[in-house]
């Protein structure tokens, strides 16, 4: 998915806000290799098992209903959230992919004059949501492809509204501990809303994480997002949820649209929220072949950053990484070039079920003996 910018953005009478043409659009992950018999895609960080079979047939049960408006308030499914999560439901936001949340927390709180402070290689919609509100972006170095607190700490002034951090991180798939997130909140400038995206959250084994919700708990200016795009196989239906001082909740239902989640997705993600055991099976199957993966990627020579993801970040190095993918898509596996996040020789690769991280294994063993 692109979105192609033109000539037509030229200067004209009619310009957009300050800071929106100097946003590079984000582009999406490819789903087509010309050529190929069969196609295995790698690029978005999809669950290769889909949904589980009970959110596949409450979304089916929706079908007849459609005329209706769905429930503007996400009543069931915060509370379903809420019980799952051992969480408050009046803490939860509901929202368009998690997309949207990252969008509304931006839009509500940086604007103008303000910084919103984002890792070096951050998912790149922190970026572009501080721009498109006019606020100033600032990129904090990291440490060995790992978040720095402390150069996030640096990089943070009195202007500094947000800080977003991915954890585990998209592309890199590292992760920071617990205690140096709650030193960073605790550290932070007064004005400045701490976000922590837990889009990866439960793919995460590591004993004592936390994808923010113990973080935010006690705290005023912490605020924890999460995704039914990735473990739970919901991508299409865009759904998302956050955890927020009720402070912040406040101030995003007051602008939020009336209906940002359609019906089907609500269903389905109340469905999906109490399958648990589905979740944890996704998630022994993806931490086994991940494992199984970076190990063949390893003979190969091909080092791979430790991810708690459900994808990998796989140096090529630089001039070798765009013929790798090639040599893949030519195989019919689509992965994901990393240059747009400063990482030219890297390729990040989602984790597919047996026959993908087999075909991935093999095409690598045969890329690098060439
Ligand atoms: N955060 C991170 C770190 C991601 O990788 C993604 C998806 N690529 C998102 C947020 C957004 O996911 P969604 O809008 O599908 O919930």
């Amino acid at each position: 998915m692109t979105f192609q910018t033109s000539d037509a953005a030229a200067p004209s009478a009619i310009a957009p806000q300050p800071g929106i043409l100097e946003i590079e659009p984000y582009v999406g992950g490819e789903s087509g290799a010309p050529g190929a018999n069969r196609v295995i895609k790698l690029s978005s960080n999809e669950n290769p098992l889909g949904c589980s079979p009970a959110a596949q047939a409450a979304f089916a049960e929706c079908a007849g209903q459609l005329a209706i408006y769905p429930d503007g308030a996400h009543v069931r499914l915060r509370e379903t959230i809420a019980r799952a999560q051992g969480l408050e439901a009046d803490r939860i936001v509901c929202g368009n992919g998690s997309d949207e949340l990252l969008a509304l927390l931006a839009q509500g709180y940086a604007g103008p004059g303000d910084e919103v402070v984002h890792c070096a290689h951050g998912f790149a919609l922190y970026r572009i949501n501080a721009l498109a509100n006019g606020a100033t972006p600032v990129c904090a170095p990291e440490r060995d492809l790992t978040t720095d607190v402390d150069a996030v700490l640096e990089a943070c002034t009195e202007r500094t509204r947000l800080v977003f951090i991915a954890n585990p991180n998209n592309p890199t798939g590292t992760l920071v501990g617990r205690e140096a997130l709650e030193r960073l909140a605790d550290a932070l400038p007064e004005r400045t809303l701490l976000v922590l995206d837990g889009a990866y959250a439960e793919y995460v084994r590591d004993a004592g994480y936390d994808a923010g919700a113990e973080i935010a708990r006690e705290r005023e200016n912490v605020v924890m997002t999460r995704t039914f795009s990735k473990i739970h196989g919901l991508a299409a239906l865009r759904l998302g949820w956050m955890y927020a001082p009720r402070h912040v909740v406040d101030a995003l239902g007051r602008f939020r649209a009336p209906f940002n989640v359609n019906a089907p997705a609500l269903a389905a993600g109340e469905a999906a929220m109490r399958d648990q055991e589905y979740v944890e099976r996704c998630a022994t199957l993806n931490e086994a072949w991940r494992d199984w993966l970076v190990k063949r990627l390893a003979e190969n020579g091909i080092s791979c950053t430790p991810s708690h993801g459900n994808f990998i970040l796989a140096e090529f190095g630089e001039g070798r990484a765009g013929a790798a993918d090639a040599f893949l898509k030519a195989r019919g596996l689509i992965g994901r070039k990393t240059a747009s996040y400063g990482l030219p020789g890297h390729l990040r690769l989602t984790v597919g079920d047996e026959t993908a991280c087999r075909a991935v294994a093999e095409a690598v063993n045969a890329f690098t003996s060439q």
